[in-house]
């Protein structure tokens, strides 16, 4: 029986008697029901009402060549018919996860060659910390052992990954992290600069952090340091142009290695294959997922520079330590599809030259002068939008993160998918976006502003 012989309010009461949400208060969930999502092509997606929206989230940071794509469909289906799995322990491989590596060593940073693979950007960041870990021992140093994080960061959902984040909500739930892993600040000037303090000045401070926390423990002790490019869940925090350079040369300076986690910022978002590119950094590792198959597959890749690698090959030594669906020959055939339609549509390129650009030039043009709008910022196909109550004092509403929600609730109300992460808007559209859709975006966001103010007066 297909989903269409049932009614919406069936299906909500299925879903709220047996399905367990990602991140969710199920008791609220009981009340409101959930939205169905049943359909989508292009740049849009569908409800079970027949509500159409244009997915200014991309899915979730991945659907990164659109949704309705039936080359995707069709590399999963020959695959299937061929090899639907074979598993790559015991010296075993199957063909696709080979030429997926070939491939993503041609498009990653000139230091980094070689794949792990796992099913999810977890699992992937599980994978670099068990590496980066074990890279120090079997180099004779397994005093270090201590990473160096953010606040605020997102790493994912396993217990590593969690441990490895900086959510304190996701701590608390925790309740006992894996331990050895600290937090210094974000590199986020809008909420933390001083008053007179430069953009370039503040990524200094922020780098500096990391360099404390090095210090503190000792750089004996410190095996790596873990950052997104540009904080995603977090609130899209793009950091100033000083930060990367100077967190990589105090890096390189105590011998401590360079983690990236590209799960949003990978296959295009900021305008290159990998944040690292557009900042110009040679990490030790880079964890990818989402829009590698743009999100059509679950598939993380964690790339791995050639430091870690040659140690491997040198030293020997089994790395214990796989999944399952390590290099999922159905995945990996997407993934490799995917990425020659990014490559073919030149969606890169797009997004750097035309589309990016474009996108900065709409927001600051059209929302940045909203009343309820304290920043706008935006890199490649990511921004965000600041809610507050006064520009000037950036002040924000109260209860915290409520006036966000108000402006999501009138954006979805009006056709517009986008998230609300505390008092920040954030947008991460599918790259196949154009002009036409960044102005349609940018008319539907700002009624949403419109109607959201005139809420939040009444409040
Ligand atoms: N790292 C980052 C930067 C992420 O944004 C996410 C997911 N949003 C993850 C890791 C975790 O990925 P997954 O949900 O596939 O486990």
């Amino acid at each position: 029986m297909t989903y269409q012989n049932y009614s919406l309010k069936q299906l909500q009461q299925i879903d709220a008697a047996h399905h367990l949400h990602p991140f969710t208060d199920h008791k609220e969930l009981r009340e409101a029901g959930s939205r169905i999502i049943t359909h989508a092509n292009g740049p849009f997606i569908y409800d079970s009402e027949g509500l159409e929206l244009l997915d200014g989230m991309a899915g979730l940071w991945c659907v990164n060549i659109g949704y309705g794509r039936d080359e995707l469909a069709e590399a999963a289906y020959a695959q299937m018919k061929e090899l639907p799995y074979y598993n790559s322990f015991f010296k075993c491989s199957t063909p696709t996860p080979v030429l997926l590596s070939k491939k993503l060593a041609e498009i990653a940073p000139k230091n980094v060659n070689q794949v792990f693979y796992g099913s999810s950007g977890s699992e992937a960041n599980d994978t670099a910390l068990r590496l980066v870990r074990h890279y120090w021992v079997i180099e004779g140093k397994p005093e270090k052992n201590r990473i160096i994080s953010r606040k605020m960061a997102y790493h994912g959902s396993t217990i590593a990954a969690t441990s490895l984040g900086g959510m304190d909500a996701m701590h608390k739930q925790l309740n006992g992290a894996v331990p050895n892993i600290v937090h210094v600040m974000m590199p986020y000037a809008y909420g933390l600069a001083l008053p007179g303090e430069s953009d370039h000045d503040f990524g200094l401070r922020a780098a500096k952090s990391v360099e404390d926390a090095i210090l503190e423990a000792g750089a004996d002790k410190v095996a790596a340091f873990i950052g997104e490019p540009v904080m995603g869940a977090g609130g899209v925090k793009i950091p100033p142009a000083s930060y990367w350079p100077e967190v990589q040369r105090i890096c390189r300076k105590y011998d401590v290695l360079l983690m990236l986690d590209e799960v949003i910022t990978g296959y295009g978002r900021t305008g290159e294959w990998f944040a690292a590119q557009t900042f110009g950094i040679e990490p030790d590792t880079i964890t990818t997922a989402k829009a590698l198959t743009s999100g059509y597959q679950p598939l993380s890749a964690l790339l791995v520079g050639d430091r870690i690698t040659s140690t491997l090959v040198e030293k020997g030594g089994e790395f214990n330590h796989g999944y399952t669906y390590s290099g999922h020959p159905v995945a990996c055939a997407v993934a490799l599809k995917n990425l020659e339609i990014i490559e073919q549509e030149g969606l890169v390129e797009r997004v750097r030259n035309d589309t990016g650009p474009y996108f900065a030039k709409a927001l600051q043009e059209r929302i940045a002068g909203h009343d309820l709008v304290g920043e706008v910022r935006s890199i490649g196909l990511m921004g965000a939008i600041e809610i507050v109550k006064d520009k000037a004092t950036k002040e924000r509403f109260l209860p915290s993160g409520s006036a966000a929600v108000t402006v999501r609730d009138h954006a979805i109300a009006n056709g517009m998918m986008l998230r609300a992460t505390g008092d920040t808007m954030i947008l991460s559209p599918p790259l196949i976006w154009t002009r036409d859709t960044i102005d349609m975006a940018c008319e539907r966001i700002g009624k949403a502003l419109d109607l959201a103010q005139a809420d939040l007066r009444k409040r």
